[in-house]
């Protein structure tokens, strides 16, 4: 039986996908052209948020809770080095009008989401009681806000995570290899069954990410262009004069919490450049956007004037808080996630090829789910040793 699997890519989905076949015992070889902490690695830069964003396969709710479970769980092990790297925060999402909650919501709920739809006057009473830190009100209500979406979630630190899981893998018994800067980028995926071949394994899995549009000649797979300001949130300046909270100081002995908040409506955000606050690890990231197709590797002028304009409006001082960095990232987007094994592929190669590319704004939301998924795909094949036949082909 076949139990040696080729991973390519060192981003959430191929570190999280290695550390799932270590598990069951499957050796690992591990190879990606980037390291894990390089800018280009979309997963390095991300606001790590759980909440499913712009990722429409219909498995997203399905894999989103298996992720949501892990992280509470991971979360709620504080003196556990990978518990140290998962934060939970209040979030809330500001909108125009009542907005029906979310598929995700229902699936989670009765767990720890704890997810309240609320009038904005019940927000600022609930956050009366509770100390959130949240954009000041009058702000809020002048702009158009009347409703939000209240609810616990999980922020992981991602640069830190994504070097965790790589140790983990270096230190396994299981892993055969790992290089993370081979600085060869494959261009078709015939080469990656080369390499799977040369090095023995049967399984290959493709965690590439948005270089699978080119891997796969994959039209369908795009690149959303995000953009980011990272605030260091240790010496952040707040003014939330409402409440007479204006430094972090203050707000530390008033035991204020840092909150998420996301806008996607006017008039302070919208879809394409939505505006959002993710308190991540040793920083607080501001953004932001989501543009289709747009290649610009820099933040433009513009861009930058208006996420300024966003930190502000969520309360950060941006004249005394320090930006430490910036970041512009592509998430590989396709309307349905590709994970499925490559029948024609592997009936042809008789190494087991599953693909798993494609989850777009949601890949710290969704990693753990899929990660299992693609580590299903390879055992069922793998101990089944079937072969093309029509019938086990999983659609996406
Ligand atoms: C601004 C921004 C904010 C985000 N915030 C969040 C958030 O808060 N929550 C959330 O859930 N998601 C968020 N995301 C989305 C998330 O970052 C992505 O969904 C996720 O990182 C995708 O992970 P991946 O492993 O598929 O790809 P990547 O992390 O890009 O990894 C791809 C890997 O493949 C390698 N590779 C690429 N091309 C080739 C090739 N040709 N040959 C060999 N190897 C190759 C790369 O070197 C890399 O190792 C955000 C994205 C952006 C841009």
């Amino acid at each position: 039986m076949a139990t040696k699997v080729l991973v390519v890519g060192s981003g959430v989905v191929g570190l999280r996908t290695a550390i799932e076949l270590i598990h069951r015992r499957i050796r690992v070889h591990l190879i990606s052209p980037r390291h894990p902490l390089h800018p280009s690695t979309c997963s390095m830069g991300a606001g790590g948020l759980w909440m499913p964003f712009h990722c429409t396969d219909s498995r997203t709710d399905r894999w989103s809770l298996e992720t949501l479970n892990e992280l509470t769980r991971l979360s709620s092990e504080k003196s556990s080095p990978a518990g140290k790297l998962v934060e939970t925060l209040p979030a809330v999402v500001f909108s125009r009008n009542s907005q029906s909650a979310p598929s995700w919501s229902a699936h989670a709920s009765g767990k720890s989401l704890d997810f309240k739809n609320l009038s904005i006057e019940d927000l600022y009473k609930q956050s009366e009681s509770q100390r959130f830190r949240l954009p000041r009100k009058e702000v809020m209500k002048m702009a158009g806000y009347s409703h939000a979406w209240l609810f616990q979630t999980q922020i992981v630190d991602t640069p830190k995570m994504l070097m965790h899981m790589l140790n983990e893998i270096i230190a396994s018994e299981y892993t055969d290899h790992v290089d993370v800067e081979t600085d060869e980028y494959y261009t078709n995926i015939e080469e990656l069954l080369i390499e799977a071949k040369e090095r023995g394994c049967d399984g290959l899995v493709n965690c590439t990410g948005l270089g699978s549009k080119l891997l796969c000649n994959d039209a369908s797979l795009i690149g959303a262009r995000g953009i980011l300001l990272h605030y260091d949130r240790a010496s952040c300046v707040w003014n939330q004069k409402e409440r007479g909270f204006i430094s972090s100081v203050e707000a530390k002995t008033n035991l204020l919490q840092d909150s998420v908040i996301t806008i996607s409506e006017p008039p302070f955000g919208s879809e394409t450049m939505p505006c959002y606050m993710i308190p991540r690890g040793d920083i607080v990231a501001v953004g932001g956007s989501y543009l289709v197709g747009d290649e610009e590797k820099g933040i433009r002028s513009s861009e930058r004037r208006r996420i300024l304009e966003n930190a502000q409006n969520m309360g950060i001082d941006t004249k005394k808080s320090m930006c430490v960095s910036e970041w512009v990232g592509f998430r590989p987007y396709r309307s349905a996630m590709r994970l499925e094994v490559d029948e024609k592929l592997s009936s042809l190669s008789g190494v087991t090829v599953v693909h798993s590319y494609g989850c777009g704004g949601s890949g710290w939301t969704v990693f753990v789910g899929v990660a299992s998924d693609n580590a299903n795909l390879l055992e069922t094949r793998m101990e089944t040793g079937s072969h093309f036949d029509g019938r086990n082909e999983v659609h996406c």
